[in-house]
């Protein structure tokens, strides 16, 4: 089939431009003026979508979500995942290795692909996750499917927590494809968690979320990450930074170290626990106003190479309770690209710049094959956004499973209005309208 994108304001490689795209199947084989030209026969059979008024934009690319399968289920799962991220403009993610069983051994990876091949909406691919002992399955690891490694570093999820030191080392030494790091140092949470408990009761408010998951713990934490991946040359991806001073860790020439920014840390600061309570409890956690300023900052100054969501829902019934029983983490990816337009519109980043954050520079850090720019043959991976009346989010808009969001009450002023996953329209109109247009993603071919 072929589809005739017209009229479309196209933003890609750092050009906004009015013209046309035209897909063959599931590539882009045109872009330019007049693009019915360019289209040989079988006029008849073309489908023309009219995108008058709209952005056109490579679809989004999010380096970083929580779909909770196999074994969380309750909680989410990748069909209902996938769809919010279908109805959020995301036509790529990449699913993190603490589900159960976690994602520690070949088998269970190729457990996820399995799933995702029935049921996901979107594009996909999952990381491996490091462990004190699973280096040597590394080398196993298809680097064509895969991502990179995940490895929660003085940080614990599961029991995915890595922090001997020369087993550290060793992970930096050996891994052949970047590192995803969680940093978050667990002996200064430890203390924090005692010392909150001591003083407050042993299940601390929310609001000392941020002292207990303190900004000493991502700092001192993302230092030692910093530190080996220089001295071992390692591709090194800082995840969820949240602190001005991790900021400000990075040199002009570590050019082997990027660093993602997420939706809850831009959008959220520590005054919102009094307003969304728990909702927003997430680690590392949300912090002050300064650093959510800092952080936006940095999106447009370049300090902030990526900005993906973090997406990672739970139960309502799991979100009870204060600092220590409340679950940590948060649904974000239907509603991550209307946030990075909201700050298009107060000024914070340009049009281009977020089509780098959340596009190209997730495709380029991972070296992603054909996807995340809008270039002939490069697969037809398109979201199509418009600005439009202020609307307000309600729980009934929510595709996640768990059926709420931080964002209940917000109110937008763009829509997506199209969301096109390998030249099928996956996404329009508010409906998940094709389900079986989704492929595995490649890497560095
Ligand atoms: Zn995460």
């Amino acid at each position: 089939m072929t589809t005739l994108i017209k009229n479309a304001t196209v933003v890609t490689d750092g050009v906004i431009e009015n013209i046309d795209v035209l897909i063959n199947e599931d590539v882009i084989c045109y872009i330019g003026k007049e693009a019915t030209d360019q289209q040989p026969k079988a006029t008849h059979d073309i489908n023309v979508v009219d995108a008058t008024g709209c952005f056109l934009l490579p679809g989004v690319i999010d380096d970083h979500v929580h779909f909770r399968q196999p074994g969380l289920t309750q909680k989410a799962d990748i069909a209902t995942e996938s769809r919010a991220a279908a109805a959020g403009g995301v036509t790529t993610y990449f699913d993190m290795p603490n589900t159960v069983p976690q994602t520690t051994s070949v088998d269970a990876l190729m457990q996820k692909f399995d799933i995702a091949r029935r049921e996901s909406v979107v594009n996909y691919s999952f990381f491996f996750g490091a462990t004190n002992d699973n280096i040597a399955q590394f080398s196993s690891l298809d680097p064509h499917i895969v991502p990179g490694i995940k490895l929660f570093m003085g940080s614990s999820t599961g029991n995915m927590l890595v922090d001997k030191k020369q087993t550290l080392d060793q992970i930096f030494a050996t891994a052949n494809m970047p590192i995803m790091t969680h940093c978050e140092d667990t002996a200064i949470i430890n203390a924090n968690m005692a010392e909150a408990k001591r003083l407050y009761g042993n299940d601390p408010d929310v609001t000392h979320h941020p002292e207990i998951r303190s900004r000493e713990a991502c700092v001192e934490c993302s230092k030692v990450a910093v530190d080996m991946a220089r001295r071992h040359g390692t591709q090194l991806h800082l995840a969820h930074i949240s602190t001005r001073e991790e900021l400000n860790l990075l040199r002009p020439d570590d050019k082997n170290i990027t660093t993602e920014a997420v939706i809850g840390h831009l959008m959220f600061n520590d005054r919102d626990y009094a307003r969304i309570g728990t909702l927003i409890k997430v680690n590392p956690s949300i912090k002050t106003a300064e650093d959510q300023a800092e952080l936006r900052k940095a999106l447009a100054d370049g300090r902030i190479s990526v900005v993906a969501t973090d997406h990672a829902p739970h139960l309502l019934s799991d979100k009870l309770g204060g600092a220590a029983k409340a679950a940590s983490g948060m649904p974000s990816i239907q509603y991550s690209l209307l946030s990075m337009l909201e700050l298009l519109d107060q000024g914070v980043i340009s049009m281009e710049r977020l089509v780098e954050l959340m596009c190209h520079n997730p495709a380029k850090i991972f070296n992603v094959s054909k996807r995340g720019f809008i270039r002939k043959g490069y697969k037809a991976d398109l979201v199509m956004v418009r600005k439009v009346e202020p609307w307000t989010v309600r729980a009934d808009n929510v595709m996640s499973k768990c059926g709420w969001t931080p964002f209940e009450g917000h109110t937008f002023s763009w829509r997506v209005e199209r969301t096109f996953c390998n030249g099928k329209t996956v996404f329009a109109n508010g409906h998940i309208v094709d389900t079986n247009a989704a492929e595995a993603v490649r890497f560095r071919e």
